[in-house]
C-alpha cells in the first residue's frame, strides 16, 4: 500500500552501515531536531507521535512539515496501539529505537495524573513489548529527565545520586521508566540507554516551557511570575541546548551495542545505561529573564513569589563526566548564545505562523 511505501521510504539508509531509527515522539520539540539530525547523516528515520494537544497542536503539526521536506514520514499513531507498532517492525528492520515520545511537564499531572500514566508507563511497556518480539531486535535510547533526583539536594547530581524522592508524578513516572528498562534487559537481553535530560530548550521549543512563555509574556508586556525559595536559596536549572542534547542522543545510539536476545547470557549481557545530559552550568531563573530582557529590548514586569509545591524542583545541576568518557558529549552552548537562536526563531516563526 502507499502507507507501507511511505514508510519504507523513509526508513530507507543511505549504506548498510547506517542506521535505521523508529523515532518515537517525532514531532515533539527534541524528537524533530533528533530526527532531522539523524535524517541529515544518511540514516533512516521513521517518526511516530499522536500529535496530542498537551500544547499548540499547530506548532507540531509546523515540525512535522519541517519533517516531511526533509523526507522523515510521522506516523500518527499512539505508543499504545500494539498492532500499529507490530505492523511497523513489520514493515522495517529497525536497527534502532529512539524514544521521547511522553506526557512531558511537571505541574499539568496534577489535574492530568492519567495521562502520564498512558503514556509514560503503558505506552512505554508496550513498546518495549514491540521491541523484544521485534526480528532483529533494535537497540533502545529513551528519554529519562533530571527530575528523578527529586529531592535529592546534593549537587551536581551524578547518576549513582539517589532517584527515590521524586517530587512529582511526571518524575515518578520517569524513574518508572528506569526500573522497567531493568526488567526488559534482565529478562529479554534488550539493550537499553535512558537519558536524563535537563532542561532543554532552542527554536522549535515547547510553550510549556519558562524560557517559552516568559518571551511570549514580556514581548506583550503581561506580568510575569518568577519563584524563588522560601527558604533563601536560588531557583536555577541547568539550561541544556537542544544541538548539545541531540549530539548526545547521536552519541548514545552510536554506542549502543546490539540486543542480545532472550537468553543473552550465552553471548554477554546486553547493555543497560543511563547518563545526565545537562549543561553544568546552573542559572538562576531571575538572570534567564535578565537575558530575555537584554535579548528583547524589553525590560519584564516581574513578579516574586515563594515557590510553591507544584512538582517543581529548586535547583538542577548535572555532573556529565560518564557521557562524556562513554558518548562523547561536551555541551557547548551556553544559556545566552542559546537563547539568542530561540528568540530569532520565535520571532521569525510567530511573525509568519500561518505560512509555516
Ligand atoms: P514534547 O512534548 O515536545 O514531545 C513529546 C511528543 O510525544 C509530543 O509531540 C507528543 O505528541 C508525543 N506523544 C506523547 N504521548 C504519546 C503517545 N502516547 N503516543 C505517541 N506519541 C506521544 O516534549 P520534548 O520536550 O520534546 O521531550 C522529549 C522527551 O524528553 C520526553 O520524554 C520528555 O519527558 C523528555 N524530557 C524533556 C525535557 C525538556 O526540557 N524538554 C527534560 C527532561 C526530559
Amino acid at each position: 500500500s502507499s502507507w507501507e511505501k511511505r514508510v519504507a521510504k523513509s526508513a530507507r539508509r543511505s549504506s548498510p552501515s547506517s542506521l535505521a531509527v523508529l523515532v518515537t515522539g517525532a514531532s515533539g520539540f527534541v524528537g524533530t531536531h533528533v530526527s532531522l539530525a539523524l535524517k541529515r547523516r544518511g540514516d533512516g528515520v521513521l517518526g511516530l507521535d499522536n500529535f496530542n494537544r498537551y500544547y499548540d497542536p499547530s506548532l507540531k503539526r509546523a515540525r512535522q512539515r519541517l519533517l516531511d521536506r526533509a523526507g522523515v514520514f510521522v506516523v500518527d499513531g499512539d505508543l499504545n496501539d500494539a498492532p500499529l507498532l507490530r505492523k511497523l517492525f513489520d514493515v522495517v528492520p529497525f536497527t534502532h529505537v529512539m524514544h521521547l515520545a511522553a506526557q512531558a511537564g511537571v505541574r499539568y499531572a496534577m489535574q492530568n495524573p492519567g495521562s502520564y500514566v498512558h503514556s509514560n508507563i503503558a505506552g512505554f511497556v508496550n513498546l518495549l513489548e514491540a521491541c523484544k518480539s521485534a526480528n532483529p531486535q533494535p537497540s533502545v535510547v529513551w528519554a529519562s529527565s533530571s527530575s528523578v533526583y527529586g529531592l535529592n539536594s546534593k549537587v551536581p547530581f551524578s547518576e549513582k545520586d539517589r532517584t527515590d524522592q521524586p517530587a512529582s508524578l511526571y518524575a515518578a513516572t520517569k524513574k518508572a521508566g528506569e526500573e522497567i528498562a531493568h526488567s526488559y534487559n534482565h529478562i529479554y537481553g534488550l539493550s537499553i540507554t535512558g537519558l536524563r535530560f535537563f532542561t532543554v530548550f532552542g527554536p522549535w521549543g515547547r510553550p510549556d516551557m519558562a524560557y517559552f512563555f516568559f518571551t511570549k509574556d514580556i514581548l506583550k508586556g503581561k506580568q510575569i511570575t518568577i519563584f524563588e525559595s522560601p527558604d533563601g536559596g536560588t531557583v536555577a536549572r541547568d539550561f541544556t541546548y537542544i544541538d548539545d542534547i541531540v549530539k548526545g542522543c547521536l552519541g548514545a545510539l552510536d554506542t549502543s551495542k546490539k540486543s542480545t536476545g532472550s537468553g543473552g547470557k550465552k553471548k554477554g549481557p546486553a547493555q543497560l545505561r543511563v547518563y545526565n545530559l545537562g549543561n553544568t552550568s546552573p542559572v538562576p531563573v531571575s538572570e534567564l529573564v535578565t537575558i530575555l530582557e537584554k535579548l528583547l529590548k524589553v525590560k519584564a514586569k516581574r513578579k516574586v513569589l515563594p515557590m510553591p509545591t507544584n512538582g517543581d524542583v529548586k535547583f538542577t545541576h548535572a555532573n556529565i563526566s560518564l557521557a562524556h568518557r562513554d558518548l562523547g558529549y561536551r555541551p557547548t552552548t551556553d544559556l545566552e548564545t542559546g537563547l539568542r537562536k530561540f528568540v530569532k526563531w520565535y520571532l521569525e516563526f510567530y511573525s509568519k505562523k500561518s505560512s509555516w
